[in-house]
């Protein structure tokens, strides 16, 4: 359905997406999931067409976005970062514009707005400005124009950004009902979004895709060897007799000792969890066990690891300090490229 292949965009010597290819079948919805300045909304402009590559192709339904724009665009709905609203008309009026700008002949036009307010619950709002719209309003004004020709791909880069919690749910809820008859692209850089509403993701990092699998898939893929901490009273040997007893176990280190407790981690295999057998078996054995933890790898942790995006904060968050640190007009430069896309 969509085909990219080898795409490369460079800005002068920052390479925004780094021969990046991937495919996606029709009926699923699809995250793209990466920090900030990853190449999210790059690949998306490109996809859409509103944007050239360096380098690369890009297939819509066997179109090529590039040589056959037409025919590619009409296949595609894009909300961008930045919806292109016309803030002094009305919801209506913009729609029935939005509708002429993608051909749709004049006497189907008011069908389609009414389908597309239908989908997107802005039936209430046909008669307001755009202007004065809330935000999570607008955002589904934003959607209703990119569904109002019934394109079987619908792209959304980061829908809920701005949103308040309320109006963020509402959001998702849409995006999954859009999905049951389209396929929908969504970018974000908030993991829980992403495994929440996707059935498949795409990490990209600077620019480069790093993995791509099921939600499901990316953490279990990663969880091997989880940790189970444990502080209990007992007998060293005795606690090693039990936990090899196990099903499950690979290891058992003692990490702290003293006359009354004694503390131990046990490393397990994937899919493992041996807390209830533990404590029973400890507990009749007369060794209480005082603390326990285990510790797993999340979707978290996945996503840090892949796109060191963890060290890429701390360095800004070191960064901005340093900064209020020195004279104020450093602040004041550092701040403002800090914001910049949030603000816009
Ligand atoms: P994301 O959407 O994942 O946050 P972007 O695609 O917006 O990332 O940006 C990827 C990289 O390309 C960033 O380093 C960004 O600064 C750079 N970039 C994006 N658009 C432009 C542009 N028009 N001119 C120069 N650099 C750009
Ligand atoms: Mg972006």
């Amino acid at each position: 359905m969509i085909e990219i292949n080898h795409l490369v965009k460079k800005y002068g010597d920052n390479t925004a997406v780094d021969d990046l290819s991937l495919k996606v079948e029709p009926g699923k919805i699809y995250g793209f999931l990466g920090p900030n300045g990853a190449g999210k909304s790059t690949t998306m402009n490109i996809i859409t067409g509103y944007i050239g590559a360096t380098s690369g192709e890009v297939l819509i339904d066997g179109h090529n976005i590039l040589s056959e724009p037409e025919a590619a665009k009409k296949a595609i709905g894009y909300l961008p970062e930045l919806p292109p609203l016309y803030m002094d008309m009305t919801v209506y009026e913009y729609l029935i514009f939005c509708a002429e700008l993608k051909g749709i002949p004049k006497a189907e036009r008011e069908s389609s707005v009414g389908r597309a307010m239908w989908m997107t619950k802005i039936d209430d709002m046909r008669g307001r400005l755009i202007k004065n719209l809330s935000k999570g309003y607008k955002q589904r004004v934003g959607l209703a124009q990119a569904i109002i020709n019934m394109p079987p791909i619908i792209i959304l880069d980061e829908p809920t950004v701005g949103l308040d919690p309320k109006q963020i749910i509402e959001i998702r809820e849409l995006i999954r009902e859009l999905g049951k008859d389209h396929t929908v692209i969504l970018s974000s850089h908030i993991l829980s979004e992403v495994s929440e509403v996707c059935d498949h993701v795409f990490i990209i990092s600077h620019g480069k895709l790093v993995a791509s699998d099921s939600p499901e898939n990316l953490s279990a893929g990663l969880d091997e060897g989880s940790l189970l901490k444990v502080k209990a009273k007992g007998e060293k040997s005795a606690i090693e007799n039990i936990v090899n007893s196990l099903e499950g176990t690979k290891s058992v280190v003692f990490t702290d000792e003293n006359d009354k407790e004694v503390c131990f981690e046990v490393e397990l295999d994937k899919g493992a969890d041996i807390r209830e057998d533990l404590s029973i078996k400890m507990a009749l054995e007369k060794m209480p066990v005082l603390e326990m933890t285990l510790e797993q790898k999340s979707l978290e942790d996945v996503f840090l690891e892949l796109t060191g995006s963890g060290e890429q904060l701390a360095l800004e968050a070191a960064e901005l300090e340093e900064a209020f640190a020195g004279d104020s007009e450093e602040t004041e430069e550092i701040t403002e490229d800090a914001d910049g896309k949030e603000e816009a």
